[in-house]
């Protein structure tokens, strides 16, 4: 009966095109505690892979926060904020947040991609316009794919094509949403001219810091607070560098207050442990502290330390980042080369389609503040190792000079 249900609804042929394009997917186990070394599915690896850029997933004052929180107010909060869940800590997290950020107010989101995709359906209808960079997350797409607003998407942090977009007669309201740090390319978006435009254009600027929040800022505030820069709305998670789970918006009051009335993603959904936004408001203090600053300063010195060995054999970078794509182009080759890594110690995951667009497949590695200088030696080994041109089969392909 099962067997005669799965043939008719024919997954198995999108399976096995899944494999046929080497785009099927499976989620290794990691295990051992989240830092510079883990196992990967059994194998022992530095960690090249994790966006835990500030080693705060496993700092003990976190660590004993979350738990002491857990004793205190429970496993969970058992309902949305607006029925039964709304609990002091998460009162005490978005006070936090916009003060941290010099915004009147902040709202807590359960993940990211609940943040980005209420946004964007909260804030616009029929009558408006968004424009959004061709490279942002898919919670951003998804975003504006649910609203019912014009889309118009944009070529990758492309200025003039943002203006033509905006000279566009017709919407009730304009939106430009963009990343602070592209996740998977690792390049800064031109937020201070995206900026100029929008309040030349009478637009709104939304900002996802996803990958800049913890690392840039003078208090780890992002990329904007880096910049000078004052978005309308501003969106980071507290699940990457801050190392906990879940995510916030800042912006106005009113924003705010439109997002609790209106973000169905904030709405219908159970609210986040607080015990959970007790262990992220003590990680935001620490990103804030000198603390903080400290291993800032130390994953921009592995950044600066990791550019100049791979400018040996990759070409230079404008902006060295904490993340750093190597790019390969096809989704097969690609994955060999990442367990080629794996197999002698380095987990750096490969990324492919439908995360990166199609043909430009590549090795992410992301940088820790963790890591010592003799793992960036190390992990540099394996790749230029992986990389040797008799090494990478006869695909013809030279992945040094893409
Ligand atoms: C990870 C990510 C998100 C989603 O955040 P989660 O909390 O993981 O759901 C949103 N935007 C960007 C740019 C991201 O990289």
């Amino acid at each position: 009966m099962l067997k005669e249900l799965s043939k008719n609804w024919d997954l198995e042929n999108e399976i096995k095109a899944l494999h046929e394009k080497a785009l099927y997917r499976n989620m290794p186990e990691i295990r051992g505690f989240p830092g510079r070394i883990i196992y990967v599915d059994g194998k022992c690896a530095l960690n090249f892979s994790s966006n835990n850029y500030l080693g705060l997933a496993g700092h003990p004052e976190i660590l004993e926060t979350f738990s002491q929180a857990v004793l205190t107010y429970g496993a969970g909060s058992t309902a949305s904020r607006l029925i039964a869940g709304n609990c002091p800590s998460h009162r005490e997290l978005e006070e936090f947040i916009a003060t941290w950020k010099r915004t009147e107010a902040a709202l807590v989101f359960g993940s990211g991609y609940q943040a980005n995709i209420g946004i964007i359906t909260a804030l616009t209808d029929g009558n408006d316009l968004v424009i959004s960079d061709e490279l942002n997350h898919a919670s951003i797409i998804d975003g504006c794919r649910l609203s019912r607003a014009t889309v118009s998407v944009f070529r990758h942090m492309n200025l003039n094509a943002v203006e033509d977009a905006l000279k566009k007669q017709g919407a009730r309201r304009k939106f430009v949403v963009t990343e602070s740090i592209f996740s998977m390319d690792g390049d800064h978006a031109p937020l201070r001219e995206l900026w100029a435009l929008c309040r030349d254009h009478d637009a709104f600027l939304i900002v996802d810091e996803a990958h800049g929040a913890g690392v840039y800022g003078p208090a780890g505030e992002g990329l904007c607070a880096e910049l000078g820069v004052i978005p309308d709305v501003q969106m980071g998670t507290l699940g990457k560098a801050a190392g906990v789970s879940g995510a916030y918006v800042a912006g106005s009051r009113v924003l705010i207050d439109l997002l609790v009335n209106r973000a169905r993603s904030f709405i219908f959904t159970t609210a986040p442990p607080p015990a959970v936004s007790a262990a992220a408001l003590k990680a935001l203090n620490i990103i804030s502290s000198p603390e903080g600053q400290r291993r800032r300063e130390l994953i921009n010195r592995n950044v600066q330390i990791m550019d100049k060995m791979l400018r040996k054999i990759l070409p230079p970078r404008k902006t060295p980042c904490h993340i750093r794509p190597i790019q390969v182009g096809p989704s097969d080759l690609t994955m060999k080369l990442s367990a080629e890594c794996l197999s002698k110690g380095l987990f750096v995951q490969g990324i492919r389609f439908p995360s990166v667009p199609e043909g430009t497949a590549r090795l992410r590695l992301t940088l820790m503040s963790d890591h010592t200088i003799e793992d960036l030696e190390k992990a540099f080994k394996i790749i230029k190792s992986v990389f040797e041109p008799g090494n990478i089969g006869n695909s013809g392909l030279d992945p040094l000079l893409t």
